[in-house]
């Protein structure tokens, strides 16, 4: 099907997703450049990851105050954060108010999924198909997909179909919840989704079993030391809050001392680790020395201070040796924040099996059979986590110019400029896509939704009719991502940042490791560049009917 040059378009862009990408776009598209917008939302409602992650215990690992939106000082005066790590209730709370603050449902079309996306060169137009078979056409496209939670990843065991008893994938937890009184809970995984429903199952169940393939470094997440005062300081700053995020490695308000763990005294050292520990939170990582994750030697230092906190907590000298982490450095992985996550093993009603020492041979009617022997479960909650990244991508058929799928394109690896655009895609624009920065995700968002909008704008003022990088910005990119990886400890471990938590999958750089204010100052310098690296093609002359 081609769509007919001599009818409008129907929407001037068409947004997939309503969670914190989505909902913006929609916002600063239709409220603030006054286009027609359409979003379709697979959920029934907005929220996107926190829409979906309901698991308990869920909550946000990088505080409330910062991983918000920056761009109304009245919202951001205006709502209070109960405390420092808001609860996934608390984050979609927020989300449901921004999205009734600026009237942004009306602009969505819920409980529908994009089956698939097809750009039509002759009239520059992407056609877009629903799952119930709807076509609308849009003159841009904007992907807000997310980076996690539609791409569930859950691993074939065999016998999974003999299992007569109840399992859950950690992003689909019922909404009515699930009662765990009297239950033996099996947990597979401990990436930051198993790290934090384990503490609170175990409060709610008979018995939980922790099915562990690798051990992980995590770090307290000390919840309990926000007080109203502290908001009220955060409220007095806000400005220079966020100018500090914009301008920082990670995003955060705060950044790496600016010294090596290799500069100062042993004494020194530990006596910085041992504040930001106490601090709590990811500070403790990315607000300490400034080569801990580009140096191995610095690395170690810290790596070996959170085996020494671990061993100081878990009791059982047989599940300490299976937790402590020692064939991968620290932020190897995502980092892990955590409440009360080593001491929940000297409960009595908890279990550690090492999947390394005893591995799954296979589930069976009652539970889980390793090799050394069954576990009865009443319930298995796979915390296996995502095909991260292309995953959301690839549930849906997009195809760009000359047929070109993105499944082809990106068949190797996710390729892409600043992780905005890709080339094959004219006007289809990602929301902190592939190769983008990573951090504080909400800011990165509304870097890239504002770059968006701009970069409409400008296109319309230009008279052009589409936009896609060059080829030679996006190789030259892909260059700087991967050095920026290959210094990284990232590149020192297998984990779902390298594709390397899916079988089968491509190893990629799904993210740019560099420095966020950097990586910022580079997005809008291309802006200003007149879109430096991108090919504007001018507007055709279109046929009279
Ligand atoms: P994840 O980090 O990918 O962890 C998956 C876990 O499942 C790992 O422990 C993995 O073991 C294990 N696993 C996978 N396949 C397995 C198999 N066949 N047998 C046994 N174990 C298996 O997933 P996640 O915990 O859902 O977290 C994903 C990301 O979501 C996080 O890194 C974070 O970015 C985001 N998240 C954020 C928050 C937040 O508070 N903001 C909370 C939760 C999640 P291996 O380690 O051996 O691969």
């Amino acid at each position: 099907m081609t769509a007919d040059h001599n009818t409008n378009p129907d929407v001037d862009v068409v947004v997939i997703g309503a969670g914190f990408s989505g909902l913006y776009a929609v916002h600063r598209l239709h409220n603030v450049e006054g286009l027609n917008v359409l979003a379709f939302e697979a959920s029934d409602t907005v929220g996107g990851t926190w829409n979906y992650n309901r698991y308990p215990g869920a909550r946000c690992d990088t505080e409330g105050y910062y991983y918000c939106y920056s761009f109304d000082r009245e919202l951001l005066q205006e709502w209070e954060w109960t405390g420092k790590y808001p609860e996934q209730a608390e984050l979609l709370a927020y989300l449901e108010h921004v999205a009734s603050r600026y009237d942004l449902r009306r602009h969505i079309r819920f409980n529908t999924r994009v089956a698939a996306a097809r750009y039509d060169a002759p009239t520059s137009r992407w056609i877009i198909t629903t799952d119930a078979g709807q076509t609308v056409t849009a003159r841009y496209f904007v992907t807000g997909v997310g980076h996690l939670s539609i791409a569930r990843y859950i691993p074939e065991i065999e016998g999974m179909a003999d299992y007569a008893g109840e399992w859950q994938h950690s992003s689909r937890w019922p909404r009515e919840g699930i009662d765990l009184t009297g239950k033996r809970v099996g947990v597979i995984g401990t990436g930051s989704s198993g790290v934090q429903m384990i503490p609170v199952l175990a409060k709610q169940a008979e018995h939980v079993t922790v099915f562990q393939r690798t051990p992980q470094y995590s770090i307290p997440a000390r919840h309990e030391t926000a007080t109203p005062a502290f908001f009220a300081e955060v409220k007095r700053h806000y400005d220079e809050i966020w100018a500090a995020c914009r301008q920082s490695a990670g995003g955060f308000p705060w950044q790496h001392n600016g010294i090596s763990a290799l500069e100062v005294s042993e004494a020194e050292r530990l006596a910085t680790y041992e504040r930001l520990w106490q601090e709590g939170g990811i500070k403790f990582a990315f607000g300490s020395y400034k080569d801990l994750s580009i140096n191995i030697a610095a690395n170690q230092t810290v790596s070996d201070f959170i085996r020494a906190k671990i061993s100081q907590v878990v009791d059982d000298p047989e599940t300490l040796a299976s937790l402590l982490p020692t064939d991968h450095p620290f932020m190897s992985r995502r980092t892990i924040v955590d409440t009360e996550y080593f001491e929940t093993y000297n409960r009595d009603n908890v279990a550690l099996v090492d999947l390394r020492k005893t591995p799954v041979v296979r589930m069976t009617k009652r539970g889980i059979e390793t090799t050394a022997g069954e576990v009865g479960l009443d319930l298995i909650v796979f915390a296996t986590g995502f095909d991260a990244v292309t995953g959301p991508f690839f549930n849906i058929d997009i195809e760009g110019r000359d047929g070109l799928k993105l499944t082809q394109a990106w068949a190797g690896g996710p390729q892409a400029y600043l992780g905005l655009q890709t080339v094959g895609f004219p006007n289809m624009f990602m929301i902190t896509g592939p190769t983008s920065a990573t951090g504080n995700l909400p800011l990165n968002a509304e870097l890239h939704v504002d770059w968006i909008a701009d970069c409409i704008a400008q296109l319309d003022e230009a008279g052009a009719e589409s936009i896609e990088p060059s080829d030679q910005a996006q190789q030259e990119w892909m260059r700087e991502v991967a050095r920026m990886s290959e210094r990284s400890m990232i590149s020192r471990a297998d984990s779902w940042f390298n594709g390397a938590n899916i079988p089968g999958k491509a190893h990629g750089h799904l993210f740019y490791l560099g420095h966020f204010g950097r990586y910022r100052t580079t997005v809008t310098d291309t802006a200003r560049d007149g879109y430096r690296g991108f090919v504007l093609s001018p507007r055709r002359e279109q046929p009279t009917a």
